[in-house]
This record gives C-alpha cells, structure tokens and sequence, in this order.
C-alpha cells in the first residue's frame, strides 16, 4: 500500500474565511478540513503553508506534493503492465475520478510505455443523511460482466465502515477479472471499521462527516471544491 496524508482527529481545519466558498453554503460548515487544490495542483503545499496556521502544520505529515498525482503514478507503476478499466463508484466519486483519470492520461502522454485506459460507472448507494444504512444498493451503472478478465481499478471518494466496498468486490468477483485494485481519496479513522483498507488512500481522516469536492450530504455539497465538515444545524436543515 502506499503512503497516504493523515489528518489528525484534533485537527480543526482551517477558518472558511481563508477560502472562496459559495455564499449559499457559508452558515452550514465549520471549516476546510482538505482544500481542493491539495488533491490535485502541483506545489499547492508551498502557498497552503504560507499561510496555514501552525496546528495544520502540525496535524498532517506531509510526503508528497499532490495526492492525486502521486496515486496515478503509483497506480500505473502496479498496474500499467495491462488495459486498465477504470470503474468509477458515483456520484460521490466523479471528481476524485475525473482528476485522475486525467493524470494517468498524462503520464501515458509522457513516458515511454504507456497503458491504454477505458472508464465504467457504478452506482451505490449506502447513506441517508449521515448514516451508513447497512444496506448497499447498485442503483445504475454498466453490466458488470464486460469486466471478466480485464484489470479493474475501483475508483471510491471515502470508506467508512468500509461495507459498500466489501459488497462492490464480492459482486466484481462473481465476474472474475483478471485483476482488482481499489483507491479511495478519503479513508476514515472510526471504531465502525470492519478492518477493509483499500490498496491506495488519499487522505486518513477523521471520524467526522465530510462534503465537497463531489461528496455530499443528500444531494447538496457536490458544488463545492474544498472537503469540508458540515455543522449539526445544516444536518438538520437539509434533512430528509
Ligand atoms: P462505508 O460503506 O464504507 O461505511 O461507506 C462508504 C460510503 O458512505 C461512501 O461511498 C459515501 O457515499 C458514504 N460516506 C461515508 N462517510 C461519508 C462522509 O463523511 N461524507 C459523505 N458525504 N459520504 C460519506
């Protein structure tokens, strides 16, 4: 596995005030707890820093520059020796997928070998305001079939309890392919684990509930760019 950010359980995030936020989500959070440009743009850390307060500093051990990219590099490393089907876990995982899908294309661009890539969707669904239902649904998606013999990567936004990727492989596995590899950008630190890591993190993150950057919380949050914690009183006010 590789090396992945942690986010201590104390760290408070960094004041909203430091970010361009949209106007009709500023009341509902608390603070950017990972700011969109740490996932995915090149030497963020040096102007994140800059103007970071000393507890974020301390509270993340920093070993690489861009998440994002340094999984693709990994992934491609592991798996590059054959066509890779991208299978992207929605909605919550688009962007996550998107950016990376992105810096695959250019290190395939770049180097002397390359690996040729396709993309498949999924759709799951495990949550209801910010519980894990116990349940996990495959509401959407492509025929998992067209996936026997081919090397997958699953392409996850979070893991909690860790139970919708434990259902997702057993289904993958039914199909037989050749080879399964799952990231996920987020992995969170809870009790509620049943132990499942995935072979590439992004992030370790609190046992808090997270939106942003394509995460939501039931429907609202996608349109946001920067992972956020979400306070109590806007659990209740977007509530179903
Ligand atoms: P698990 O089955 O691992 O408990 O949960 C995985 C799924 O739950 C994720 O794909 C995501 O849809 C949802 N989820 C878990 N934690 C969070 C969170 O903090 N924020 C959001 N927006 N979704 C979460």
């Amino acid at each position: 596995m590789t090396a992945y950010l942690e986010i201590a359980d104390d760290s408070e995030g960094h004041e909203l005030s430091l970010f361009c936020v949209p106007k009709h989500y500023e009341e509902d959070l608390d603070s950017v707890i990972i700011p969109s440009g740490l996932i995915k743009d090149r030497n963020l850390l040096t102007d994140i820093f800059g103007m970071a307060s000393a507890s974020f500093n301390e509270c993340i051990h920093v070993k690489t520059l861009c998440r994002t990219e340094r999984l693709a590099r990994d992934i491609v490393r592991d798996m590059g020796g054959h066509h890779i089907v991208a299978l992207c876990v929605l909605k919550g995982g688009y962007k996550f997928f998107a950016d990376l899908m992105d810096f695959i294309k250019t290190l395939n661009q770049n180097s002397d070998k390359s690996v040729p890539l396709t993309v498949d969707f999924i759709r799951l669904k495990s949550y209801s305001n910010d519980q894990s239902t116990n349940c996990v649904k495959v509401i959407g998606g492509d025929e998992l079939s067209a996936l026997t013999g081919k090397n997958v990567l699953i392409v996850e936004d979070i893991v909690e309890t860790g139970r919708t990727m434990e259902t997702l492989l057993k289904l993958l596995n039914e199909c037989r392919p050749k080879m399964v590899k799952v990231v996920s950008l987020l992995v969170k630190r809870t009790p509620r684990s049943s132990g499942y890591r995935p072979d590439y993190i992004g992030f370790e993150v609190p046992d808090k509930f997270l939106v942003g950057y394509a995460l939501d919380y039931n429907e609202y949050f996608r349109d946001l760019s920067h992972i956020c914690i979400l306070n109590d009183r806007a659990k209740e006010k977007y509530k179903v």
